[in-house]
Protein backbone atom coordinates (compact mmCIF):
# COMPACT_ATOMS: atom_id res chain seq x y z
CA UNK A 1 0.00 0.00 0.00
CA UNK A 2 1.17 2.93 -0.99
CA UNK A 3 1.39 6.09 1.89
CA UNK A 4 -1.13 8.65 2.13
CA UNK A 5 -0.26 12.18 2.04
CA UNK A 6 -1.89 15.48 3.70
CA UNK A 7 -1.45 18.54 1.88
CA UNK A 8 -2.10 21.59 3.03
CA UNK A 9 -2.21 24.74 0.75
CA UNK A 10 -3.15 22.84 -2.67
CA UNK A 11 -4.84 24.58 -4.39
CA UNK A 12 -1.99 26.37 -6.43
CA UNK A 13 1.76 27.01 -6.07
CA UNK A 14 4.06 24.80 -4.43
CA UNK A 15 1.12 22.51 -2.59
CA UNK A 16 -0.45 21.73 -5.92
CA UNK A 17 3.16 20.99 -7.33
CA UNK A 18 3.21 18.64 -4.11
CA UNK A 19 0.31 17.35 -4.80
CA UNK A 20 1.33 16.30 -8.66
CA UNK A 21 4.94 14.47 -7.46
CA UNK A 22 3.02 12.30 -4.81
CA UNK A 23 -0.22 11.34 -7.20
CA UNK A 24 2.32 10.45 -9.85
CA UNK A 25 3.91 8.22 -7.45
CA UNK A 26 -0.07 6.44 -6.53
CA UNK A 27 -0.52 8.15 -2.79
CA UNK A 28 -3.67 8.37 -1.45
CA UNK A 29 -3.99 11.98 -1.28
CA UNK A 30 -5.92 14.78 1.23
CA UNK A 31 -5.70 18.16 -0.56
CA UNK A 32 -6.46 21.42 1.61
CA UNK A 33 -6.92 25.02 0.97
CA UNK A 34 -9.07 27.87 2.28
CA UNK A 35 -10.77 30.25 -0.13
CA UNK A 36 -9.94 28.54 -3.80
CA UNK A 37 -12.92 25.55 -3.21
CA UNK A 38 -13.10 25.61 -7.27
CA UNK A 39 -9.55 25.10 -8.18
CA UNK A 40 -9.23 22.35 -5.60
CA UNK A 41 -11.93 20.67 -6.53
CA UNK A 42 -10.63 20.76 -10.44
CA UNK A 43 -7.08 19.61 -8.96
CA UNK A 44 -9.08 16.35 -7.16
CA UNK A 45 -10.88 15.60 -10.42
CA UNK A 46 -7.35 16.34 -12.65
CA UNK A 47 -5.25 14.10 -9.95
CA UNK A 48 -8.11 11.26 -9.85
CA UNK A 49 -8.38 11.19 -13.84
CA UNK A 50 -4.90 11.22 -14.75
CA UNK A 51 -3.88 8.63 -11.55
CA UNK A 52 -6.38 7.21 -10.25
CA UNK A 53 -5.31 7.62 -6.63
CA UNK A 54 -8.10 8.25 -4.01
CA UNK A 55 -8.29 12.13 -3.36
CA UNK A 56 -10.05 13.79 -0.39
CA UNK A 57 -10.74 17.35 -1.30
CA UNK A 58 -11.17 19.32 1.87
CA UNK A 59 -11.71 23.08 2.03
CA UNK A 60 -11.56 25.25 5.19
CA UNK A 61 -8.69 27.75 7.42
CA UNK A 62 -5.88 25.53 8.72
CA UNK A 63 -4.98 28.07 11.41
CA UNK A 64 -8.87 26.98 12.55
CA UNK A 65 -8.81 24.07 14.88
CA UNK A 66 -11.81 23.20 15.07
CA UNK A 67 -11.60 22.58 11.42
CA UNK A 68 -8.50 20.59 11.30
CA UNK A 69 -10.81 18.35 14.31
CA UNK A 70 -13.39 18.05 11.73
CA UNK A 71 -10.82 17.04 8.67
CA UNK A 72 -8.72 14.60 10.86
CA UNK A 73 -12.49 12.99 11.77
CA UNK A 74 -12.69 12.53 7.83
CA UNK A 75 -9.41 11.25 7.34
CA UNK A 76 -9.42 8.57 9.85
CA UNK A 77 -12.61 7.46 8.67
CA UNK A 78 -11.55 7.15 4.98
CA UNK A 79 -7.92 6.26 5.29
CA UNK A 80 -7.34 5.64 9.03
CA UNK A 81 -5.07 7.95 9.31
CA UNK A 82 -2.14 9.83 7.60
CA UNK A 83 1.99 8.52 6.72
CA UNK A 84 2.82 12.25 5.58
CA UNK A 85 2.29 15.69 6.61
CA UNK A 86 3.09 18.37 4.10
CA UNK A 87 2.31 21.80 6.14
CA UNK A 88 2.22 24.32 3.04
CA UNK A 89 -0.83 26.48 3.44
CA UNK A 90 0.72 29.71 4.28
CA UNK A 91 0.22 33.45 3.43
CA UNK A 92 2.45 36.52 3.79
CA UNK A 93 1.81 40.05 5.12
CA UNK A 94 4.37 42.35 3.70
CA UNK A 95 4.27 45.79 5.35
CA UNK A 96 5.80 48.28 8.37
CA UNK A 97 5.56 45.82 11.20
CA UNK A 98 4.12 49.17 13.05
CA UNK A 99 1.16 49.46 10.55
CA UNK A 100 0.16 45.58 11.42
CA UNK A 101 -2.64 45.17 13.17
CA UNK A 102 -2.98 42.10 16.38
CA UNK A 103 -5.78 40.86 14.16
CA UNK A 104 -3.12 40.19 10.82
CA UNK A 105 -0.44 39.28 13.33
CA UNK A 106 -2.65 36.48 14.97
CA UNK A 107 -4.59 35.22 11.66
CA UNK A 108 -0.80 35.13 10.15
CA UNK A 109 0.56 33.29 13.01
CA UNK A 110 -2.47 30.59 13.14
CA UNK A 111 -1.92 30.06 9.43
CA UNK A 112 2.00 29.55 9.22
CA UNK A 113 2.34 28.36 12.91
CA UNK A 114 -0.10 27.13 14.64
CA UNK A 115 -1.21 25.39 11.79
CA UNK A 116 1.69 22.89 11.86
CA UNK A 117 1.00 22.56 15.45
CA UNK A 118 -2.84 21.16 14.84
CA UNK A 119 -1.95 18.86 12.01
CA UNK A 120 0.64 17.48 13.87
CA UNK A 121 -1.05 16.66 17.14
CA UNK A 122 -3.83 15.02 15.47
CA UNK A 123 -1.38 13.08 13.14
CA UNK A 124 0.98 11.48 15.43
CA UNK A 125 -1.34 9.25 17.51
CA UNK A 126 -1.99 7.24 13.97
CA UNK A 127 1.79 7.61 13.36
CA UNK A 128 3.14 6.13 16.73
CA UNK A 129 0.74 3.38 16.41
CA UNK A 130 2.73 2.84 13.17
CA UNK A 131 5.77 3.49 14.08
CA UNK A 132 6.46 5.52 11.12
CA UNK A 133 5.65 8.51 10.00
CA UNK A 134 6.88 12.04 7.94
CA UNK A 135 6.35 15.97 8.70
CA UNK A 136 7.29 18.16 6.31
CA UNK A 137 6.74 21.68 6.95
CA UNK A 138 7.71 24.26 4.13
CA UNK A 139 9.11 27.43 5.81
CA UNK A 140 11.34 30.39 4.26
CA UNK A 141 14.93 31.61 4.38
CA UNK A 142 13.13 34.66 6.28
CA UNK A 143 12.59 32.27 9.13
CA UNK A 144 16.34 31.81 9.26
CA UNK A 145 17.57 35.48 8.82
CA UNK A 146 14.68 37.49 8.66
CA UNK A 147 13.12 40.33 6.55
CA UNK A 148 12.63 43.84 6.93
CA UNK A 149 8.76 44.97 5.93
CA UNK A 150 8.12 41.15 6.25
CA UNK A 151 8.43 40.63 10.52
CA UNK A 152 5.55 38.89 11.07
CA UNK A 153 5.94 36.39 8.29
CA UNK A 154 9.42 35.92 9.38
CA UNK A 155 8.73 35.47 13.01
CA UNK A 156 6.18 32.61 11.88
CA UNK A 157 8.77 30.69 9.38
CA UNK A 158 11.55 31.49 12.03
CA UNK A 159 9.18 29.50 14.93
CA UNK A 160 8.32 26.68 12.43
CA UNK A 161 12.28 25.94 11.91
CA UNK A 162 12.05 25.85 15.92
CA UNK A 163 9.16 24.12 16.30
CA UNK A 164 10.73 21.40 13.30
CA UNK A 165 13.76 20.79 15.24
CA UNK A 166 12.03 20.02 18.51
CA UNK A 167 9.50 17.67 17.43
CA UNK A 168 11.96 15.54 15.77
CA UNK A 169 13.76 15.21 18.67
CA UNK A 170 10.82 14.46 20.75
CA UNK A 171 8.93 11.91 17.70
CA UNK A 172 12.84 10.22 16.42
CA UNK A 173 13.11 7.52 19.31
CA UNK A 174 9.32 6.56 17.50
CA UNK A 175 10.78 6.59 14.49
CA UNK A 176 9.06 9.81 13.13
CA UNK A 177 10.65 11.90 11.40
CA UNK A 178 10.04 15.85 11.31
CA UNK A 179 11.65 18.47 8.33
CA UNK A 180 11.77 21.91 7.32
CA UNK A 181 12.18 23.05 3.29
CA UNK A 182 13.53 27.07 3.91
CA UNK A 183 12.43 28.10 0.00
CA UNK A 184 13.62 31.32 -1.56
CA UNK A 185 11.47 33.13 -4.13
CA UNK A 186 9.90 30.27 -5.34
CA UNK A 187 7.74 31.49 -8.95
CA UNK A 188 4.07 31.43 -7.47
CA UNK A 189 0.98 33.74 -6.92
CA UNK A 190 2.34 34.73 -3.33
CA UNK A 191 5.14 36.35 -5.45
CA UNK A 192 2.89 38.41 -7.85
CA UNK A 193 2.96 41.54 -5.67
CA UNK A 194 6.54 42.43 -7.13
CA UNK A 195 6.54 44.62 -9.63
CA UNK A 196 8.84 43.36 -13.29
CA UNK A 197 11.70 45.95 -12.07
CA UNK A 198 11.15 44.61 -8.56
CA UNK A 199 11.54 40.77 -10.24
CA UNK A 200 14.41 41.64 -12.15
CA UNK A 201 16.05 42.90 -9.06
CA UNK A 202 15.70 40.06 -7.08
CA UNK A 203 17.04 37.33 -9.75
CA UNK A 204 19.98 39.44 -9.75
CA UNK A 205 20.70 38.97 -6.41
CA UNK A 206 20.10 35.05 -6.38
CA UNK A 207 23.75 33.46 -7.41
CA UNK A 208 21.01 30.60 -9.98
CA UNK A 209 20.06 33.70 -11.52
CA UNK A 210 16.32 32.43 -11.37
CA UNK A 211 12.92 31.61 -8.86
CA UNK A 212 13.29 28.45 -8.21
CA UNK A 213 9.83 26.65 -9.80
CA UNK A 214 7.29 24.86 -7.10
CA UNK A 215 7.91 21.28 -9.05
CA UNK A 216 11.48 21.65 -7.35
CA UNK A 217 10.40 22.15 -4.07
CA UNK A 218 7.54 19.34 -4.66
CA UNK A 219 10.73 17.15 -5.85
CA UNK A 220 12.85 17.53 -2.32
CA UNK A 221 9.49 16.85 -0.60
CA UNK A 222 8.88 13.95 -2.03
CA UNK A 223 12.49 13.36 -1.62
CA UNK A 224 12.48 13.70 2.27
CA UNK A 225 9.22 11.52 2.36
CA UNK A 226 11.65 8.97 1.08
CA UNK A 227 14.44 9.57 3.01
CA UNK A 228 16.86 7.57 5.64
CA UNK A 229 14.81 7.38 8.63
CA UNK A 230 18.24 9.23 10.30
CA UNK A 231 17.42 12.32 8.70
CA UNK A 232 15.45 14.27 10.89
CA UNK A 233 15.27 17.92 12.55
CA UNK A 234 16.95 19.69 9.53
CA UNK A 235 15.94 23.35 8.15
CA UNK A 236 17.16 22.46 4.41
CA UNK A 237 17.59 25.72 2.14
CA UNK A 238 16.45 25.70 -1.36
CA UNK A 239 17.11 29.16 -2.66
CA UNK A 240 19.57 29.17 -5.58
CA UNK A 241 22.22 29.89 -3.63
CA UNK A 242 20.50 32.95 -2.35
CA UNK A 243 20.39 33.61 1.50
P1 LIG B 1 0.44 30.58 -2.88
O1 LIG B 1 0.62 30.39 -4.34
O2 LIG B 1 -0.11 31.87 -2.39
O3 LIG B 1 -0.47 29.38 -2.34
C1 LIG B 1 -0.83 29.32 -0.99
C2 LIG B 1 -1.74 28.14 -0.76
O4 LIG B 1 -2.08 28.13 0.64
C3 LIG B 1 -3.02 28.23 -1.54
O5 LIG B 1 -3.44 26.95 -1.90
C4 LIG B 1 -3.98 28.83 -0.52
O6 LIG B 1 -5.32 28.52 -0.82
C5 LIG B 1 -3.51 28.14 0.75
N1 LIG B 1 -3.90 28.82 1.97
C6 LIG B 1 -3.68 30.11 2.32
N2 LIG B 1 -4.24 30.36 3.51
C7 LIG B 1 -4.83 29.20 3.91
C8 LIG B 1 -5.56 28.83 5.05
N3 LIG B 1 -5.85 29.70 6.01
N4 LIG B 1 -6.01 27.55 5.14
C9 LIG B 1 -5.77 26.65 4.14
N5 LIG B 1 -5.07 26.96 3.04
C10 LIG B 1 -4.62 28.23 2.93
O7 LIG B 1 1.80 30.38 -2.10
P2 LIG B 1 3.04 29.40 -2.35
O8 LIG B 1 4.13 30.24 -2.87
O9 LIG B 1 2.63 28.17 -3.07
O10 LIG B 1 3.40 29.10 -0.82
C11 LIG B 1 3.27 27.83 -0.23
C12 LIG B 1 4.13 27.82 1.03
O11 LIG B 1 5.49 28.08 0.68
C13 LIG B 1 3.74 28.89 2.06
O12 LIG B 1 3.83 28.37 3.35
C14 LIG B 1 4.81 29.96 1.86
O13 LIG B 1 5.03 30.72 3.01
C15 LIG B 1 6.00 29.10 1.50
N6 LIG B 1 7.05 29.85 0.80
C16 LIG B 1 6.82 30.35 -0.44
C17 LIG B 1 7.83 31.08 -1.06
C18 LIG B 1 7.67 31.67 -2.43
O14 LIG B 1 8.60 32.38 -2.87
N7 LIG B 1 6.60 31.41 -3.15
C19 LIG B 1 9.03 31.30 -0.39
C20 LIG B 1 9.22 30.77 0.87
C21 LIG B 1 8.21 30.04 1.46
P3 LIG B 1 -6.54 29.56 -0.61
O15 LIG B 1 -6.19 30.81 -1.31
O16 LIG B 1 -7.72 28.86 -1.11
O17 LIG B 1 -6.64 29.80 0.86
Amino acid sequence: MKPTALITGASRGIGKAIAFRFAKEGYSLIINCNKSADALMTLKEELVAKYHIPVLASVGNVGDYTYIQQLFEEIQKEFGGVDIVVNNAGISHIGLLSDMTPEEWHNLMNINLSSAFYTSKLAIPYMLSKQQGKIINISSVWGNIGASCEVAYSASKGGLNSFTKALAKELAPSNIQVNAIACGCIDTEMNQCFSDEERLALIDEIPAGRFGLPEEVAALVHTLANESNYLTGQIITLDGGWC
